[in-house]
């Protein structure tokens, strides 16, 4: 994936966003600013969980490993309020591998 100017608006499907899950505190910002449900927030799986650094496992913890997971990456359009509405910086939109 490749990391594209903001101004960039392609068509429904080119670009989606991307969670850092060691930033994500499941805190649900992009759930409730996405017109188009591309977001589910759930409790992490050992295996997610175990995937971050130590630190960030703890951090996790203090969350009840509640996260953001991209569920429908296909209906993003890139109106970048995801972005825009994320605490913890933790959503970056990047260009879909075809
Ligand atoms: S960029 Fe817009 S459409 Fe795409 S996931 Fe974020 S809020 Fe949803």
């Amino acid at each position: 994936m490749t990391e594209l100017p903001e101004t960039c608006r392609p068509d429904s499907g080119d670009l989606a966003p991307v969670i850092d899950l060691a930033r994500c505190e499941g805190k649900a910002d992009c759930l409730r600013v996405c017109p188009y449900d591309v977001f589910e927030v759930r409790v992490a799986t050992s295996a997610e969980r175990k995937s971050l650094g130590l630190l960030a496992q703890v951090k996790s913890l203090a969350h009840g490993h509640k996260k953001a997971f991209v569920v429908h990456a296909d209906q993003c359009h890139a109106c970048g309020l995801c972005v825009e509405a994320c605490p913890e910086t933790a959503i970056r939109l990047l260009r879909r591998s075809r």
